[in-house]
């Protein structure tokens, strides 16, 4: 136990030390209810759609599938299961785009435009009934993953080791990237599930208290939760920030405690997951709905019709945002996720993944490309690095390969969250310097083995 105060420190917003103010640009689609999208002839479902070993393919070409029917097994243990979103019959089984730029391999789903589409769903259960154990292998079995965006597995987080405790889990409603509203809009709509989903997390994992972070722009979204909230669960306005949705910084922002380096929020004795998960897992326990769908925040000054859709895997993100009405002439960007970590994409032909919050389209102020200049050593990247790394010496020594200090100046540690390459008046690109010496450090590792 590493002296967590574990302490409510009362209702009063906080926040993390350092971090950035970048513009919200909520206003797009803060206040738009979800809609859903309808189902299209083609779905393609990566079999990498989470953190972890792929997913291992189930059903054969020429199958018939309903929607909900699980499609492919979990391929190890950091690894999920995948379901059909909709019924129809198996096309292919191949490679095909993925949002990351790589083709991958991926089933592929021609939708059956007769068929109901009602959902094949196991059965609901009580969660007070099944063992810890079997309530991880029914969110595996289940698809479940971190929705925030990282799509880590969320069983791994549940799965509490032995000798470890778990004695609250944080839940994350920051969205704390600009343009998203996916969560937001889940909060103020779904509450109960968000809280249901909240209850049984901490019931699988021995918690007594859950914390549900969420910034104060978000009031419509505190008021719904805390009306919701029920024992135990308690709602933690914070002060707005980025990125305050990193799990450490959430750690940070509600106890003040910090996350040790190179250590997990369960060396604290919390589980840190999101809200859409949670929402997801009432899902699955209440209504025995596995993953096969997600809220995707289409935004941005180059779309016409800004949503938020509730969006089958597999849909092609060209579809999404014909739904939409299609770009503006002045679209310049097409990024998946937000525009600090998310990825800009060269193809609309790719498919929404258990990872994709949001479509944000950027017009060219958005994406004004600025001359990079020399640094001036204004401080201001040191002082916006929630990590309190030093990114202006890192980016001097990755340009001068001296990979020997990398580890020095916990260059590893650095979790790629922009806020350097956005403070700097130098415009010098501080994160893609970051990237660049990772990759160069796993390369003089191998090297070396
Ligand atoms: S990208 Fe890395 S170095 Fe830059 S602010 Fe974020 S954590 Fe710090
Ligand atoms: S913000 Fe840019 S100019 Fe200022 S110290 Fe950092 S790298 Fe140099």
């Amino acid at each position: 136990m590493s002296g967590l105060s574990h302490s409510w420190q009362g209702p009063e917003p906080r926040s993390f030390l350092h971090g950035i103010h970048p513009a919200g640009h909520k206003e797009y689609s803060h206040k738009l209810a979800i809609e859903r999208m309808p189902f299209v002839g083609e779905l393609v479902l990566h079999l990498s759609q989470h953190i972890g070993a792929p997913a291992r393919p189930i059903v054969a070409v020429g199958d018939r599938v309903e929607r909900g029917q699980r499609v492919a097994d979990p391929g190890g243990f950091v690894s999920v299961g995948l379901h059909a979103p909709a019924t129809g019959t198996i096309k292919a089984i191949e490679k095909r785009l993925h949002p990351n730029g790589k083709l991958l391999d991926a089933i592929v789903l021609e939708t059956d435009p007769f068929a109901s589409q009602r959902l094949l769903a196991a059965a609901p259960f009580d969660p007070a009934a099944v063992t810890a154990s079997e309530m991880v292998e029914r969110m595996q079995l289940g698809g479940l993953v971190g929705l925030g965006g990282a799509a880590f597995p969320s069983h791994v987080k549940a799965s509490v080791p032995k000798g470890k405790e778990v004695k609250a889990v944080v839940i994350n409603g920051v969205e704390c990237e600009p343009f998203l509203t996916c969560d937001h809009r889940l909060m103020v709509e779904r509450p109960q599930d968000v809280i249901r989903g909240t209850r049984i997390l901490m019931q699988s994992v021995g918690a007594d208290r859950g914390y549900i972070g969420v910034e104060i722009n978000k009031p419509d979204a505190i008021e719904a939760l805390a009306a919701a909230a029920s024992d135990g669960v308690v709602v933690q306005p914070l002060k707005v920030k980025y990125p305050q949705g990193a799990e450490k910084q959430l750690i940070k922002a509600i106890f003040g405690d910090e996350v040790p380096e190179g250590g997990l929020p369960l060396d604290l004795e919390l589980v840190v997951n999101n809200v859409g998960t949670m929402a997801a897992l009432a899902d699955l326990v209440d209504r025995g709905a596995p993953l096969i769908e997600r809220v995707v925040t289409v935004t941005g000054p180059a779309i016409k019709q800004p949503k938020n859709l509730l969006v089958p895997l597999g849909t092609p993100i060209s579809a999404v945002i014909e739904r939409c009405g299609g770009l503006t002439p002045s679209v310049k960007q097409v990024i998946l996720g937000g525009p600090m970590t998310g990825m800009a994409q060269k193809s609309l032909d790719v498919p929404v993944v258990k990872g994709t919050s949001g479509i944000v389209c950027l017009d060219s102020v958005e994406v004004a490309t600025r001359e990079e200049y020399p640094c001036i050593r204004c401080g201001r990247c040191v002082e916006a690095c929630p990590l309190f790394l030093n990114p202006a010496r890192l980016a001097q020594i990755v340009k001068y390969e001296k990979v020997d200090l990398f580890e020095d100046y916990h260059l590893m540690t650095c979790f790629e969250c922009s806020s350097c390459s956005f403070v700097c008046p130098s415009a010098i690109p501080l994160v893609q310097y970051m990237r660049m010496g990772k990759a160069m450090l796993r390369k003089h590792k191998a090297h070396k083995r």
